[in-house]
């Protein structure tokens, strides 16, 4: 067991919205009843989920955008998108669902709750999976993601930690995030992403620095096909200490999108528990206030595998190999091993590419960062803390308990023995 204090966010609507969602259709049930299966909800905190506000959801997005996903109650299957809802960016990629801006509100609100979390103290590191939708923009949808819960949540998180540091471990570029925070230097991003002529979103290339008081504060690494375990985390190791050290962060926020992983149907990249694991451990050795959240990853089996193992990794838990039964375990079939193989393919980062790349990053850093610039007044936080602390102390409570063996969901495997536990769930009052 970890002496840290770890939440996991969740609630029963929040996982039905999740499952909708139309690029990850079944997932997060998938994720959430892994993560039930091994036990793991018995070390960390339970948080109930509570919706984003309007307000909140203003936070990063325009009233226009909102306002056009309230216009949308029950779609058909056969709904054609207008050239209203293209312009919102509803169509292609993010077709119009049902109850659309109750989705989005969902999920926006569950990376809100996972910021409360760290920011009343609840926990060191905060763990929301249905989070991490990088690609969506002020004004519309991008890419699979309806809502920039990531922004909003760091908005929050700036209340208390002037300064943000966002790692974005998802193989598509973090544009979405990046691209809120091009002019800022409260909020550093730094994605690692592969980066090929026609490969989604095209952007994030290692010049992109930002722009004018928020340049330099900006980190982009581009990996070309089949980056392996060791080359990523050779790369990770030298990118974000630096990144770490020269910005010095007040919290940091992790996007572990899971489509990196080898096997991935859409990510052409090779990492394997071990590439990631090894990332998140050195951004825990840093042992800031920490949001861990989810993202891509289309091999659903595989994206509940790696943030299974990464709660696990996050509680100070050893897990077995083996995948116990379960309601979905017919789908880790035929091995139903908790591991990812490598992959076959050569990965194709030479070294001289690594190393001249990482050469240009440590190039930046030393140009733009100044450390009297980024040292923050300790006394002028340490108030903040206080105030904060006073405030809203009172505003959690563990408000109820549940029966796993109970519940009316067969995403809970009521013949599994891990799972026959009551747990307690912690929920927010406003
Ligand atoms: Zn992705």
């Amino acid at each position: 067991m970890s002496n840290r204090k770890v939440a996991y966010v969740w609630e029963e609507n929040l996982i039905e919205h999740c499952d909708r969602l139309p690029a990850v259709i079944g997932r997060a049930s998938l994720v959430h009843s892994l993560i039930t299966t091994y036990g793991l909800l018995n070390n960390v905190k339970v948080v109930r989920s509570t919706p984003a506000t309007y307000n909140d959801l203003k936070l990063f997005h325009s009233d226009l955008y909102l306002d056009h996903l309230k216009t949308f109650g029950q779609i058909d299957d056969d709904y054609m998108p207008t050239t209203e809802d293209e312009e919102y960016g509803l169509g292609y990629d993010c077709p119009p669902i049902s109850d659309l801006y109750d989705t989005v509100a969902t999920i926006a609100g569950s990376s809100v709750t996972a910021a409360k979390c760290l920011l009343l103290n609840i926990a060191d590191v905060a763990i929301n999976w249905c989070g991490g939708w990088h690609h969506a923009h002020r004004f519309g949808a991008e890419g699979f993601c309806y809502v920039n819960d990531i922004v909003i949540a760091i908005e929050k998180l700036k209340l208390k930690y002037p300064e943000v540091l966002y790692v974005d471990l998802d193989v598509h570029h973090g544009n979405g995030v990046q691209d809120a925070y091009n002019l800022s230097k409260s909020v550093f991003t730094l994605s690692f992403h592969k980066c090929e002529p026609g490969f989604y979103p095209g952007t994030g290339h290692v010049e992109d620095i930002g722009t004018l008081k928020g340049k330099g504060y900006m980190c982009n690494f581009p990996l070309q096909a089949y980056y392996s375990d060791e080359t990523f985390e050779y790369v990770f190791d030298n990118v974000f200490t630096m990144v770490y050290s020269c910005f010095m962060p007040d919290a940091i926020v992790v996007q572990c999108g899971a489509d990196a992983l080898a096997h991935d149907p859409v990510g052409g990249a090779g990492l394997t528990m071990k590439g990631y694991c090894s990332c998140i451990q050195k951004v825990l050795d840093k042992r800031k206030p920490t949001l861990l959240l989810g993202g891509g990853g289309y091999n659903y089996t595989n994206a509940a595998k790696l943030w299974t193992t990464i709660t696990a990794l996050v509680a100070g838990i050893e897990l077995d190999e083996t995948i116990p039964e379960h309601h979905y375990w017919p789908k880790y079939g035929p091995d139903f091993r908790l591991s990812v193989q490598p992959l076959l393919s050569k990965d194709v980062n030479t070294k001289q590419y690594i190393t001249h790349t990482i050469s240009i990053v440590k190039e930046n850093l030393s140009k733009y960062l100044q450390p009297d610039e980024v040292v923050e007044p300790l006394i002028k936080k340490r108030k903040i803390d206080d105030e904060d602390d006073s405030k809203d102390k009172s505003s959690i409570v563990m408000k109820s308990k549940l029966d796993l063996k109970s519940e009316n969901n067969d995403a809970m495997d009521v013949h599994n023995q891990v799972t026959d536990k009551t747990v307690d769930i912690y929920e927010f009052f406003d």
